[in-house]
C-alpha cells in the first residue's frame, strides 16, 4: 500500500452492545466518535506530529463521560476511582505511563509528561498522584469521575452474584488512539478506569507497555482494550510488532493472528496501524467503538 500523508484511529472500549442501545443512543456514540476523530485528523492535517494527534483525541474522550476513562470511569470495589493511562512515541520507543492514580483529570496529559519529564517510564499510585501536583497538572476531586451510570453498574455489580459476568458484559471500557504524522512517525496512547469492582491494586494492560500500548516506527502502533489479564499474559501489543518484524505478517495479519491463536473468546479489542498508515480494528467481543481516518479521505466509525 501507498504510505499516506497522516491516518489517525480511536477506540472507546470493546465493551459496545449493540443490541442493548437504542437508536437514539447508537446516533449519540457515532457523534461522538466523529467529533472525536475530527479533532485528531486536524491536528494532523494541520501537520502537528502523532503524540499531539493520540493526546488531543484521548484527552476528548477522557472528558467524555460515556467512556470509561478520565470523567466517566468505573468504580473499583472500594467505590473509588482510579485511573492508568500510557503513551509511547514510535520514533525512540520513548514511552510514559501512570496507574491508579485518583486526582488527574486527564491522566494522558501525565503519563506524556512521565515520558518526557522524567528519566522513569511508569509511575503508580500516591507518588504518581504527587508527581502530578508537582507538574502542575489540572487536578479533581474523585466526584469530578463519578456519573450516575457508573454508579447504577456499581451498586449492580456489587449486589449481583455474577458480578463478574455482569462486568464483562456491561463495563469492558477503555479509550485508545494510535496515528502517523507527515514524517512519519508513530504514536499510540491508552488510558482507562480499569475495570468495576477491581480489588487490591488491581492494575490492568492499559498502562503496560508491551501488553495494551506500543509504538514503534519500524512496524506498528497498538492500542488495546478488553480484559487485561489477556493482554498482558500475551504480552499483545508487543507480539503484534514482532510478528510484523520477525514474521513479516501485514498488521492485519497480525492482529488476526493474535485472535485466532492466544486470546479467548470475548476479551478485548485492538486497534493497530502500520508505518504506512494502514489500520487494522479488530474485537472478539459484542462490538467495539471505533473510528478511523487518513489523508486519503477514509472516515469509518462503528460499534458492532
Ligand atoms: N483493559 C482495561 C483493563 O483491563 C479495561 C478495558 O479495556 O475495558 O484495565
Amino acid at each position: 500500500m501507498d504510505r499516506l500523508d497522516y491516518a489517525l484511529a480511536l477506540h472507546g472500549g470493546a465493551g459496545s452492545e449493540p443490541l442493548f442501545l437504542t437508536r437514539a443512543e447508537k446516533q449519540q456514540y457515532r457523534a461522538c466518535l466523529d467529533d472525536t476523530l475530527k479533532r485528531g485528523k486536524t491536528v494532523l492535517a494541520q501537520g502537528g506530529n502523532s503524540l499531539d494527534a493520540v493526546e488531543t483525541v484521548i484527552r476528548a474522550l477522557e472528558d467524555n463521560p460515556k467512556f470509561n476513562a478520565g470523567h466517566g470511569s468505573v468504580l473499583n470495589y472500594d467505590g473509588d476511582h482510579v485511573l492508568d493511562a500510557c503513551i509511547m512515541d514510535g520514533k525512540n520507543r520513548a514511552c510514559g505511563a501512570v496507574a491508579a492514580v485518583t486526582t488527574v483529570r486527564h491522566p494522558i496529559h501525565l503519563a506524556r509528561l512521565v515520558m518526557t519529564e522524567t528519566e522513569h517510564v511508569l509511575l503508580v499510585g500516591k507518588g504518581a498522584d504527587q508527581f502530578a501536583r508537582e507538574m502542575q497538572v489540572e487536578l479533581v476531586e474523585q466526584d469530578f469521575f463519578r456519573t450516575e451510570k457508573r454508579l447504577r453498574g456499581w451498586r449492580q455489580a456489587l449486589n449481583e452474584s455474577q458480578a463478574a459476568e455482569n462486568e464483562n458484559r456491561q463495563h469492558l471500557g477503555t479509550v485508545g488512539c494510535v496515528a502517523r504524522d507527515r514524517d512519519g512517525n508513530l504514536a499510540a496512547g491508552t488510558s482507562t478506569g480499569g475495570r468495576t469492582l477491581q480489588r487490591f491494586g488491581r492494575v490492568g494492560d492499559s498502562p503496560i507497555v508491551g501488553a495494551g500500548t506500543f509504538a514503534d516506527n519500524n512496524t506498528c502502533a497498538v492500542s488495546c482494550t478488553g480484559v487485561g489479564e489477556r493482554f498482558i499474559q500475551h504480552v499483545v501489543a508487543y507480539d503484534i510488532s514482532a510478528l510484523m518484524e520477525y514474521r513479516q505478517l501485514t498488521v492485519g495479519q497480525a492482529v488476526s493472528h493474535l485472535f485466532k491463536y492466544k486470546l479467548p473468546a470475548h476479551s478485548g479489542g485492538i486497534i493497530a496501524m502500520d508505518t504506512c498508515g494502514s489500520i487494522a480494528m479488530q474485537f472478539n467481543t459484542h462490538g467495539m467503538y471505533r473510528a478511523a481516518t487518513d489523508s486519503a479521505g477514509r472516515v469509518e466509525i462503528d460499534i458492532q
